[in-house]
């Protein structure tokens, strides 16, 4: 499992980038974990029902579990937005080195 504690520069946990589960479209059918190799999700066996239980292992700017969803259940921040974000936060980043 890749986890990567820095960005361009920028600490991880600074860099809002992670998936959104809406436990209503949810079936907790698994395709997501099945997806993803960076143990993201996991299953709420209670619930029946994906959560989101590691987002900064989120890969920045992947999204490639959303497709994966038969139920259209997952979304993601504004890429243009977080792109913005990034060179933004990247210059301080570099500003600060
Ligand atoms: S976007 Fe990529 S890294 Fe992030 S949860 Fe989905 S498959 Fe995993
Ligand atoms: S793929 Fe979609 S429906 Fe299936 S468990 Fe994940 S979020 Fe829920």
């Amino acid at each position: 499992m890749v986890q990567l504690r820095t960005f361009m520069g920028i600490p991880r946990e600074r860099i809002p980038w992670a998936p959104t589960v809406n436990v209503e479209r949810c079936s907790g059918c698994g395709a997501c974990l099945d997806e993803c190799p960076n143990g993201v999700y996991a299953l709420d066996e209670q619930e029946g029902v994906a959560r989101v239980v590691a987002p900064d292992r989120c890969v920045v700017l992947c999204d490639k579990c959303a497709p994966a969803c038969p139920g259209d259940a997952i979304s993601f921040p504004d890429k243009d937005a977080t792109k913005r974000l990034l060179r933004e936060l990247a210059s301080h980043a570099l500003a600060s080195d």
